[in-house]
């Protein structure tokens, strides 16, 4: 499968769209989702072109996974859940259910968060 260049992220990178940004360097840009689904939920994006972590985790150049990882945990403390404590989430392909082909990953926090996964119904 060969990158969309026209997926919302890469749109946001591009600044084409607005994004509510909460952090940003040559590695990462993060922002925060824009439905939230706990009071801290941001999302954290590698400047490169990624589809997924299985194109992130393949493909990517060891600066790039250094980088990106590093701004996740910044991220995380700059909005302040490092505190109280925080969940990482990245989806990837069908079963998951990832909407947007560019790789991403959740950080939720700012309240207890429940069970990892939603009972399979
Ligand atoms: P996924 O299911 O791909 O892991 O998650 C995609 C996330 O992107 C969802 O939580 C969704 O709310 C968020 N999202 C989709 N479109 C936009 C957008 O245009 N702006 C922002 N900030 N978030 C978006």
């Amino acid at each position: 499968m060969a990158y969309d260049r026209n997926n919302i992220f890469a749109k946001i990178l591009r600044k084409e769209i607005p994004n509510k940004t909460v952090y940003e360097d040559d590695f990462a840009l993060a922002f925060h989702d824009i439905h939230p689904q706990a009071p801290v939920h941001v999302l954290v994006i590698p400047k490169g072109d990624f589809i997924s972590m299985d194109d992130f985790s393949q493909n990517a150049k060891p600066a790039e996974v250094q980088g990106f990882f590093a701004a996740v945990g910044k991220v995380a403390r700059l909005v302040g859940v490092d505190k109280t404590g925080y969940r990482l989430l990245a989806n990837h392909g069908a079963d998951s259910h990832q909407e947007v082909p560019h790789f991403h990953v959740h950080i939720v926090g700012g309240g207890a968060l429940g069970p990892l996964l939603a009972k399979r119904g």
